[in-house]
Formats: C-alpha cells, structure tokens, sequence
C-alpha cells in the first residue's frame, strides 16, 4: 500500500520531534498515557449520556507493556477508539489544539525548551521511537485499522484485528545512543517513575505487570537462611488516582502540603502560605494555592511567566493558566480543579472562557483575604511575604490607572519614620495626629540618606510620622491612590505641608520674606537654569538650604522620570 504523506505544517512539527535536542523526551509518555486517558473520558461520557455502553467504570485502564527483545513499549487503552477516517485526522494532521499551540510558541520564540510545557501530543512519540504504530478499533465499529509511520516519510493505514474497542499504540524504541539511552523507557523502574511524575492524577488505574519477589510457598515456617524466594509477575497499579486537592482537608498534613508544593513546583523553600480552598455554585472548583516562600530567581524578569495549573476533574489541561491570575498576584502557584470545565475542551478555547473569569475573580479575593489575615495574625511572615513579593503589589497600584487600588490598598506597606519598620496605610491612619490631615512621605535611594533629608527634620520634630519610599514605584504607587481613608498623601517637599503654622509664625515668614527680597532674586539669577524659584522656608531646622520640587512631584519623582527612556 502506497504511504501518504502527512499535512506540510504535521510534517515540520514531525520533524522538530524526531531532530529533537530537547532533553526532556520523557514526557512522550506523559502525551500518550493523557491521549488514552481522553480517549476513556469520552467513552465513559458516553456510556453516562446515552446509557448502557455495556463497559463498566472501573473495567477501564490504561496498560503498558514493555519488551525488551522487540525494544517495544505498548501504551493500550479501552477507550473511543478511532475510525480510519480519524486515524488520518487525528494523525495525519495537526488537527488538535494541543499541537498547534505548540507549533506557534515554538515558531514564536524559537526555542526548543518549551515543549515540556504543552501538551505536544502524539507526535512526541518520535521523539523516542523510529516507528509508531497504532491498533484502533471504533467503539461502536467492527472493523479494527492499523496506523504506521517510520517518521517523516509518511503513514499507511491497513485494515487489522484487534479485540474490544480502544486503542494499542507500539513503540519500536530508536537504538541507543552515547546521549540518549532509549532503552531506559523499557525499564520498569523508569516506567513507574514517570507516572507518578506526570501522570499520578489520571483518574483511571495506569497498570503494568511488574514482577516482584516472594517466600516460596511453604517456605513460611523455615529458619530464615533456609528460606527461599522466587520471582512472579503482578498487574500493579502505578498511579495514585486521588490527587491531594481531593483528599479531605482533614486527612493532610502541612507536610504533606509542603512536599505536594516542592515536587510540584520545583522549589526547595517550603511556602509561606497555603490556601486549599472548595467552592461550589455556578462554577464548583477546588483550588489549591501556595504563596512561595521565596521568589523564583526570575521573578521581577520578563521570562517569568505567571498561571495556574488548570485541571478539568483531575486531567491536567494546561500547566500555566494565566488568565487564573491577576498580574499583581502573579507570584501565587498552584492549581485549580473544575469538572464544570467541559470535558473535550480546546485549549484555544479555553482561555475565553466565562467560567474562567468567574473562578479567577474569586481566586483574587480569595488570595486577598488570606493575606490580610496572615497580615493580622501572622506579622512576621506577612512582613517576609512583603519583602519578597511588596514590590508586585505596588506594581500592581499602580497598574491600570488605579483599576486595584481597592484590592491592593490594603495589602501594601511602606518603612515608618517612627516605627522603623514597616507599616500598612491604616497602621499609619490610626495613629494620625488629632489635626492630621495628610499622609506625610518622603522618597529617597535608602531609609538612611531620607533620614537626614532636611525635609523630614522639621515634620519629625513636630512629631509627625513619615512614611519613606525607597522603590522607584511607590511615589507613582500613592500618586495612582489618590488618598487613603479620606487622608492625602503629602511629599514632605511640597510647598504647602499643612501643618498648622499660627497667624503669626506665617506673618512673620512673609515679612522676612518681604525683606529678603533682593537677596533671594539675586540668589535666583546666580543659580539661573538650575533652579526655578529661591525662597525663604519655614521648615529648616539644623539645614541651611534644601531642594524642593514645584507640584505634585517630588524630586525622586523626577529623577525616576528623567531616567525613563522616552
Ligand atoms: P490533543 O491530545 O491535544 O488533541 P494529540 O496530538 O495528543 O493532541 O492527539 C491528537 C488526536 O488524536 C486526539 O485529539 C485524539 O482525537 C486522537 N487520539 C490520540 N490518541 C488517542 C487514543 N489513544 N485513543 C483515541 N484517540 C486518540
Ligand atoms: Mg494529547
């Protein structure tokens, strides 16, 4: 039989696979162990739609096989099956949403070390195999239909036997190589291994035969060195099935959290927060979000990408929803879990999805309100979380023209000039003075050189507390809020501080300045360019002159400006 060719974008995508210098070929398994899994849900979704299917829940698996004299490794399934129409389909083209995602990240950002972020689909299958063959039977048809490919050449579809419906895909793994020891796919202990790693929450049993050892029968009774042992073969299941987020709360430890967190997300801190949260109603889901105990070293870089793992009842559909989170909560990790996600659908799809927005806004408050409880009940840890993520929070009030402002308000805190740490806007609000009608600030490179800013002295001496801004953002972040329980917020170097001067004491500053007239006009056409106006000023205590801006901005505020590239 004459071999067809595959679909040219099919054919680009085979060969980025079989050409692959991509290290992480290991989740080919992954790809086809989910595809088979898919192939049950649609089947099972069947047999609850349109009743009697004649199969039974729990007679559906998922089995592998090696062979170490054929090098093969058999991925079988009793699931939908395809026609031979849908062998071609399916197989012969890119049809599939997975694949195309990848193929445009890929043409996108030209890098290969990707892929193991998407469901790169059947096709990974090359990346360890020379041939591929797949043994389909419809459900519903009689007729079974062999699949073959050597790779880029193209495939062949023949007419087969096979028993039951479902599908039995063989790989004749590529010889090794001084790189690649493919033969390590044929190993049980590898096998086992990359379930549990990528595929534990596939919610029908992955089983292998494995062989184990055993007393000898009758050995039972003998003294220990007499005793005998003998090796059989037994169907083992290898995933767990019951993924953590659905055990009930009850049953799990902070370890047991702990551990789920740093396997699953790659970091060795425990997290600093975890949220397990169950919410039934239009959109039930189960979430389970962790706040880091650290930042990821390319947190505040372009390359970190933000989301949630996304799962529809257990099945991993996309490892970093990002539409799950807002940006200035972009540091969460974890995992949402929704059967109400519809069950075949398209990852393109998917991130249009109204049900999403609605458990992303949930997730927002949700987030919110257990970091202002750990804010009230855990000080230090709050204080630790700042520290490592502050910086995104204040981003974030600033963001959108001030779209957050209610969410973040709270959340963010600034160092206190007199409690010498840092405090929340309300902290400062509840200990304004009587007449306060401002939240005093002051912007420097550091606590210290703002210290001894001649600026703060004055307010300082009168007792007033300053709030002092170090990062580039947070005088921008405070402009975007406007005001804070009715309170403005106030540079110390405006020029008009509102600190209750007497009739006399502003009296008599206009009389010296009445009378400094001439020297302050002279001073003013010595510094010409430099300075826009020379004045008296009230506020300087130990310092003979100081620097002050006209308007809203502060003079950090401009230098942070004028440093911007325009
Ligand atoms: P995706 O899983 O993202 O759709 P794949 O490349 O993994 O993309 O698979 C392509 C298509 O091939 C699947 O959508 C499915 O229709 C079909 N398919 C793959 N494996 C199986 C299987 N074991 N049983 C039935 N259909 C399958
Ligand atoms: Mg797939």
């Amino acid at each position: 039989m004459a071999k067809k060719q595959f679909k040219a974008e099919s054919k680009r995508l085979l060969d980025l696979m079989i050409n692959s210098i991509y290290t992480h070929k290991e989740i080919f398994l992954r790809e086809l162990i989910s595809n088979a899994s898919d192939a049950i849900d649609k089947l099972y979704y069947r047999c609850l739609t349109e009743g009697d299917t004649g199969i039974s829940r729990d007679e559906f698996c998922i089995r592998l096989e090696a062979d170490r004299d054929t090098r093969t490794l058999k991925i079988t399934d009793n699931g939908m099956g395809m026609t031979k129409d849908e062998l071609e389909k399916n197989l012969g083209t890119i049809a599939k949403s997975g694949s195309l995602d990848f193929k445009e990240e890929i043409e996108k950002k030209d890098e290969i070390d990707i892929i193991g972020q998407f469901g790169v689909g059947f096709y990974s299958a090359f990346m360890v195999s020379d041939k591929v063959s797949v043994l389909s039977k419809a459900y519903g048809e009689d007729q079974a239909y062999l699949w073959e490919s050597s790779g880029a050449d193209g495939y062949s579809i023949t007419e087969a036997e096979k028993e039951g419906c479902g599908t039995e895909i063989t790989l004749t793994l590529k010889e090794d190589t001084d790189d690649d020891k493919y033969s390590e796919y044929l190993d049980t202990y590898k096998i086992k291994n990359l379930v549990t790693k990528y595929s534990d929450y596939i919610r029908y049993p992955i089983q292998m035969m494995v062989e184990k050892n055993r007393l000898k029968p009758g050995c039972e009774d003998k003294k220990p060195e007499e005793q005998e042992y003998e090796t059989y073969s037994e169907l083992e299941t290898l995933n767990s099935m019951v993924p953590l987020w659905k055990k009930s709360k009850s049953e799990i430890s902070d370890e047991d959290y702990n551990n789920f967190y740093k396997e699953k997300f790659f970091d060795y801190t425990d997290p600093a927060k975890v949220i397990h949260t169950d919410v039934e109603g239009i959109v039930s889901y189960t979430a389970l979000l962790f706040i880091p105990g650290q930042a990821p070293f390319n947190y505040y870089t372009k390359d970190f990408e933000k989301g949630l793992q996304l799962y529809s009842s257990g099945v991993l559909i996309m490892d970093k929803c990002a539409d799950l989170l807002p940006d200035h909560f972009s540091f969460v990790r974890g995992l949402v879990d929704s059967q109400d996600l519809s069950l075949n659908i398209s990852r393109e799809m998917l991130q249009h999805d109204r049900q999403l927005k609605a458990i992303a806004q949930r997730l927002e408050k949700k987030i919110k309100s257990e970091l202002l409880s750990m804010q009230k009940t855990d000080r230090d840890r709050y204080v630790k979380f700042f520290k490592n993520f502050g910086l995104q929070l204040k981003y974030g009030l600033y963001d959108g023209f001030g779209a957050h402002k209610d969410m973040l308000k709270d959340l963010v805190m600034f160092y206190s000039s007199t409690e010498k740490d840092l405090v929340t806007l309300s902290e400062y609000v509840s200990r304004m003075k009587h007449e306060q009608k401002n939240i005093y600030y002051a912007s420097g490179e550091n606590v210290e050189k703002i210290d001894k800013l001649p600026q703060t002295e004055l307010l300082k001496d009168k007792g007033y507390e300053i709030l002092y801004l170090t990062d580039d953002i947070d005088e921008f972040a405070l402009q975007m809020l406007q005001e804070f329980d009715e309170k403005e917020f106030k540079s110390v170097s405006a020029e008009d501080l509102d600190i209750g001067e007497s009739k006399e004491e502003k009296e008599e500053s206009e009389k010296q300045a009445e009378e400094s007239k001439d020297l302050l006009e002279f001073m003013k056409e010595a510094l010409e360019g430099k300075v826009s106006e020379v004045r008296l000023s009230g506020r300087l205590k130990s310092h003979p002159v100081c620097l002050t801006s006209k308007g809203g901005l502060s003079i950090e505020m401009e230098k942070v400006l004028n440093s911007m590239p325009t």
